[in-house]
């Protein structure tokens, strides 16, 4: 029994010692364990301290960089409480954040632009904000963020400080209206002045033309007719200078007027070509058959344009001549106009020079050639005024190559126009001529259709005009008239077309011509149209009307007295052009009355209708005191259209050739516009023009 009790109790101390040796090694797994997971919790939280240090640095990094960018931040939420203020705008605002933070805080806006949102939201805007330290211009860009600490949107608004640069915007804009007002006052000074001083001009000029149809020695012809050209050298410069000053202010205004290429080419051609002729140049044009007959832009801008290059072309070429050349342009609706000539040239370092104002290729040639350097500067300002450019090809002592290339829509419309041309189907031509401009002659009749043969030497064209069937001989007079009459005889036997083609001054030889056989002749430049006329047998004589560019040159040929007389109201405040044109009506025989203002002009006008003896002519000076000469032609019209009355014809008379001019007249009724200073040939034209005012009232 004790042995079992024994034996139990070894048992139970057995199992007893296990379970304590179990539990101590339980206990110590248990002691490993929890001191990794201390381990491992700590390096968690080492690492967690790491990370939020470097977010800690990184947002300071950033807002010191946004605070060193000097933008200002501010966050509103949907109510409009500030819920974030960066210092940048505490210190713009001068408050503190404290006391800005939970607030309403607005800053005072002392002006606002409009307002742009960009395509990703951002709205955009400008304000002139008050500060402590004075208005300040803030450049927002506003955006909308989430809140997700507060699920909630807000309005973030960055600003920059632009204060600097929209002052200097506005000094800019400031500086630059200044400039276009002085540039104005500049424009509308020098338009005062020109008028002003053109007004004693055209009297003087008026007065000597008159002196001129006196009876004077050789002398005093002299004298007037250098008061004449000095005259009308101060006038072209004074309409120089107002026409650049124009340009200057881009105040020039363009009409779109549908004109013929080639009358507006052969018209300027015309126009020169007795100053080229009497330095024994060739001039001559030729328009492309390509181009539209009519196009549409200002005829008289770009006459101006060719007038100044083919005038310079003349005044700088002794020997050789003058082509202005009309081709399409490099792109659909261009035209090019080219003027060349066989001249003196330019060196290449002038020629960009020579566009700007007041430039000259060199001061001697001044003196020689006389000109501003104006012309082409003004032509310039014309050409980019159109939307065109000019350029220039030129080699000193080898000629030089202008060339304005324009845009110049065809129209269409001028039906009448494109009416067709004589066809020289299969003619055979020859010309004889040693001209630099027979070519473009050349070319004008083989687009006609015709073959054509060039002689330059007076031997080949005799034996030519001789032996081949032609269908016409065309020679030229500057071979000598002995050689063109030798031409025109040895063509008599195989040619029944012999034309002769001289300049006006050698209309003299014409019956010489004829008794050599001539059957027809051209006045040189020779127009398209006559040309093909002349080679069909349309027409023997083509005489073209060579209008000069100095009227004062002109011969007087009109007739001292007319087979009508006019009663004629002169309406002009100025005393001596009022004498100029009464002078000149008298020689004319008519009878005028003068005025001196457009009330005074109204006054008679009316007492001359009611005495039942109307005027017949009423020449109205504009610029007048008391009532200037648009109003009372306002007037009188008013008055015609309440009786009834036949209207009496009104000629404007004004020292302006300005197109808003002419356009202000046409308006209030009148009939014609003269430029002062008014010549005799002018007046009469006009008069033409208008029809016989006795017959017309009648
Ligand atoms: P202007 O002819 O009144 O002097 P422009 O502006 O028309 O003024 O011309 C400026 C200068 O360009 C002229 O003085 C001349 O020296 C030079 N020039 C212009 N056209 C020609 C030309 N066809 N040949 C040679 N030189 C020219």
């Amino acid at each position: 029994m004790g042995v079992f009790v024994l034996l139990v109790v070894c048992v139970l101390v057995i199992l007893l010692c296990g379970l304590t040796a179990a539990a101590w090694l339980f206990l110590r797994r248990m002691r490993r364990d929890m001191r990794e997971k201390i381990r491992a919790l700590e390096e968690r939280l080492e690492a967690t301290a790491d990370r939020n240090w470097e977010l800690k640095e990184a947002g300071e990094r950033a807002r010191s960089l946004l605070d060193a960018q000097g933008d200002v931040i501010v966050r509103r939420d949907g109510a409009e409480i500030v819920t974030y203020a960066n210092d940048a705008f505490c210190t713009l605002v001068g408050q503190r954040r404290d006391a800005i933070v939970g607030t309403r805080f607005q800053v005072p806006v002392i002006e606002q632009s409009e307002a742009t949102v960009l395509p990703d939201g951002t709205r955009v805007h400008d304000q002139k904000i008050a500060t402590p330290n004075g208005g300040r211009w803030i450049s927002w860009r506003e955006v909308v963020v989430r809140d997700a600490r507060h699920a909630q949107t807000e309005r973030q608004s960055v600003g920059r400080d632009v204060t600097a640069q929209t002052e200097a915007t506005h000094a800019l804009a400031e500086a630059r209206d200044q400039a276009e007002s002085a540039s104005r006052a500049k424009s509308r000074f020098l338009a005062v002045v020109s008028h002003e001083i053109r007004t004693p001009l055209n009297g003087i000029l008026g007065m000597a033309d008159l002196l001129r149809d006196t009876t004077l020695t050789p002398e005093q012809t002299t004298y007037v007719n250098a008061v004449v050209t000095s005259g009308h050298t101060l006038l072209s410069l004074i309409e120089d200078v107002l026409d650049f000053s124009k340009i200057e202010a881009g105040k020039i205004a363009l009409e779109r007027r549908p004109f013929s290429l080639s009358t507006l080419v052969e018209g300027t051609v015309e126009l020169l070509a007795p100053r080229a002729q009497a330095k024994g140049l060739d001039v001559g044009s030729y328009v492309d058959d390509g181009l539209p007959r009519c196009v549409v832009g200002d005829a008289d801008r770009l006459r101006q344009v060719l007038l100044n290059l083919a005038g310079n072309a003349i005044k700088f070429t002794e020997t050789g001549g003058v082509a202005v050349i009309v081709t399409p342009g490099p792109r659909i609706g261009e035209v090019t106009f080219t003027v060349e000539d066989t001249g003196i040239g330019i060196d290449p370092d002038a020629q960009q020079r020579i566009f700007k104002e007041f430039e000259q290729v060199d001061a001697g040639a001044t003196r020689r050639f006389g000109g501003t350097g104006l012309g082409l500067a003004i032509s310039r300002g014309i050409v980019e005024s159109m939307a065109g450019d000019i350029r220039l090809e030129s080699e000193p002592g080898r000629g030089a190559r202008f060339s304005v290339t324009i845009p110049l829509p065809d129209a269409a419309e001028a039906a009448d126009e494109q009416a067709a041309l004589p066809h020289l189907n299969d003619a055979d031509v020859l010309i004889v001529s040693s001209s630099v401009i027979t070519p473009l002659i050349g070319r004008q009749i083989e687009n006609a259709g015709a073959r054509v043969s060039i002689a330059t030497h007076m031997a080949d064209a005799v034996r030519d005009a001789g032996t081949s069937p032609w269908s016409a001989i065309l020679a030229d007079s500057a071979l000598g008239m002995p050689a063109l009459q030798e031409i025109l005889q040895a063509g008599i036997p195989s040619t029944s077309r012999r034309l002769a083609l001289i300049t006006p001054t050698e209309r003299a030889h014409l019956p010489a011509l004829r008794e050599a056989g001539m059957t027809g002749y051209l006045i040189k430049p020779v127009r398209s149209a006559s040309l093909l006329a002349v080679l069909t047998g349309a027409e023997t004589e083509a005489e073209e009307t060579a209008v000069p560019l100095n009227p004062a040159a002109a011969p007087p040929t009109a007739p001292d007295s007319v087979a009508v007389s006019l009663k004629v109201l002169v309406a002009e405040d100025n005393e001596i052009n009022a004498l100029l044109t009464r002078s000149l009506l008298e020689k004319l025989g008519h009878q005028p009355t003068l005025a001196g203002d457009g009330a005074a002009a109204l006054d008679l006008w009316r007492a001359e209708r009611e005495g039942d003896a109307p005027y017949d002519l009423v020449l109205m000076d504009l610029n007048m005191p008391v009532m200037d000469g648009v109003e009372a032609a306002r007037r009188m019209r008013a008055m015609e259209e309440e009786d009834g009355a036949p209207p009496t014809r009104i000629v404007a008379l004004s020292a302006n050739a300005f197109a808003d001019d002419r356009a202000t007249c046409l308006a209030a009724g009148m009939n014609a516009f003269l430029v002062k200073p008014l010549h005799r040939e002018q007046l009469i034209t006009t008069l033409e023009e208008l029809g016989d005012p006795k017959r017309a009232a009648a």
